[in-house]
């Protein structure tokens, strides 16, 4: 009947809440406990140069070692953790780990010029964050330079004299600043000449968009265009195809990522990988994420 139907679909309904509720106070426990339990890696995916031949950087990316779920992504988790303020922890602990990491490259004599690590909407309103990165420099005895900060044009558009500030006083120990996810966000472009910026990553969506029928090129070709006249350096995330790289070598894009170079590797890996670089021998099998 219809009141069954109706009372059915609505126990159901509660049951799907209730299940999603614990879920989610599951997986707030269990990112209390991650940092306490190590059970967070950073994975590295390497940027090459247009030619394919040089690592020109490589990005940070956090990965979450679940005890029972195995490897989680970050937006599997990173949404929850700004949701309950774990962010500024977890950031900390990245930019300690890939500042060492980076020192560790360097006194090896392998490490590729930048390290870019991914700062959360909520880090840049923390008035401790640039004490932290610098702190952390200093601990490690590494020099800004060797660090890119990779933020997005929302994130900078939200409070744009604390972006300006924040951004600026980085700037001035020599870190850089790369705007991640270009083209996608709430687009104020007055911005680009406020800020000290020195890289534009062009978002995947629109690397997607070059196909062998030549339509939707016209975006990237602009974002590309505008990029040469700013003098900032351009690099292309998630470049999977032939036909990509080749158009984008050909538009003098400054750097590529993607799988088609290789995808975010844990640092055993991307260590082989950049020792293998150094030593111009960059076909070496690596241990990969495979999703
Ligand atoms: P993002 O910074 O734009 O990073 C690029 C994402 O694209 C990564 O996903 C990477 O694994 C993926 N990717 C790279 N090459 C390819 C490709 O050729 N094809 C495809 N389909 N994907 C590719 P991931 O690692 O899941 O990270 C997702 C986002 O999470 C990142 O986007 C970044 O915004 C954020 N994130 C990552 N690490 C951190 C972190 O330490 N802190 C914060 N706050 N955010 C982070
Ligand atoms: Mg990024
Ligand atoms: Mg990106
Ligand atoms: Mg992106």
């Amino acid at each position: 009947s219809v009141k069954n139907d109706t009372r059915g679909g609505y126990s159901f309904y509660t049951a799907r809440m209730e299940s999603t509720f614990s879920q989610h106070l599951d997986l707030e426990m269990g990112l209390r406990r991650a940092l306490t339990n190590h059970e967070f890696a950073i994975h590295y995916q390497p940027q090459f140069d247009a030619q394919g031949q040089t690592v020109c950087g490589v990005e940070a990316l956090l990965r979450w070692q679940h005890p029972e779920r195995g490897l989680l992504y970050p937006g599997d988790f990173i949404p929850l953790a700004e949701e309950v303020g774990l962010i500024g922890h977890m950031t900390e602990w990245v930019i300690d780990t890939t500042v060492r990491q980076m020192k560790a490259w360097v006194d090896a004599g392998i490490a590729p010029p930048r390290m870019a690590i991914n700062l959360s909407a909520l880090d840049l309103k923390r008035s401790s964050l640039v004490g932290e990165i610098t702190q952390a420099l200093e601990r490690h005895q590494l020099p800004g330079e060797r660090i890119e900060l990779e933020i997005t044009e929302n994130l900078i558009v939200q409070d744009i004299n604390i972006a300006t500030q924040r951004l600026t006083e980085l700037a001035r120990h020599g870190i850089s600043i790369a705007i991640d996810d270009f083209g996608t966000g709430y687009s104020s472009l007055s911005y680009l000449h406020q800020l000290p910026i020195h890289t534009l990553k062009i978002d995947r969506s629109f690397v997607q968009d070059i196909v062998p029928e030549r339509t939707g090129r016209s975006v990237i070709d602009a974002i590309i265009a505008m990029g040469h006249s700013l003098e900032l350096t351009i690099v292309a995330e998630g470049v999977e195809t032939e036909l990509q790289k080749d158009w984008l070598a050909q538009k003098r894009c400054h750097g590529m990522q993607g799988y088609l170079f290789s995808r975010p590797l844990p640092t055993e890996a991307v260590t082989h990988l950049l020792e293998a670089a150094i030593s111009r021998n960059v076909d070496v099998t690596v241990q990969a994420e495979s999703r």
